[in-house]
């Protein structure tokens, strides 16, 4: 006789399930939305404005910015002199020695334009045609001198400065919308230019002119 009552009882809560579901469906939920970690580019919303339909579409992708290291935020004149032999000629090895990287000296200006930068919620990508040896050493470097947090790009020893920059450039894009890059040379604005975003181009290893680079990205972010 009780197990008669418990089948009726867990009966009854099965067809009061089937129940809730079909109403519940039959309504829609007013609002569901998906997106991936980032700022998801794409957002599926499911709307009973829409009669239930699946609509997609796109939410704004978090901004961000190129920026150049060498010449840009460090100043690397020692450690490119210490690796210039007699006939001129550069010693990569020397160039790209990790310890040497950590003595370059910060442009200070930089810093504290890229933590304006940041505070605007514009995201920072450090992308540099240094070679991957030295990344950690690069990340050491920008933690110990209190560089905004960003993601670092280096280039495989084998690739053209030219393309790596352009195709790193273009992953980045995929997800978030490049406002513009800084570089100080001539490959840093043709990369930039390339990848549709604002080139700015600042003097080598110069503190004063990050003050015309702030007004220059001023404009481009307010
Ligand atoms: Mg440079």
């Amino acid at each position: 006789m009780r197990r008669r009552y418990l089948w009726i009882g867990v009966l009854g809560l099965v067809i009061l399930s089937v129940l809730f579901l079909s109403v519940a469906r039959k309504q829609g939920s007013p609002l569901k939305a998906e997106a991936s970690l980032f700022g998801g580019v794409q957002t599926r919303l499911r709307s009973s404005s829409f009669g239930g339909q699946e609509v997609f579409a796109q939410l704004p992708k978090p901004k961000a910015c190129i920026i150049d290291i060498d010449g840009t935020i460090a100043n690397e004149k020692e450690r490119r002199a210490m690796a210039t032999n007699p006939d001129g000629s550069t010693n990569w090895r020397k160039y790209f020695n990790p310890e040497l990287v950590k003595k370059d000296k910060p442009i200070l200006k930089s810093r504290e334009v890229l933590r304006w930068i940041e505070e605007k919620g514009v995201k920072i990508f450090y992308v540099s045609s240094r070679e991957t040896t030295v990344l950690e050493a690069s990340k050491w470097w920008l933690k110990a001198h209190n560089f905004p947090e960003g993601e670092v790009y280096h280039r495989k020893s084998f690739a053209q400065s030219l393309e790596y920059k352009i195709d790193t450039i273009r992953t980045i894009q995929k997800s978030y919308h490049v406002i513009f890059g800084v570089g100080d040379r001539d490959r840093d604005i043709t990369a930039y230019q390339t990848c549709g975003i604002a080139a700015i181009k600042v003097a080598e290893s110069s503190e004063e002119d990050w003050i015309r680079v702030k007004n220059e990205i001023a404009k481009l972010i307010k």
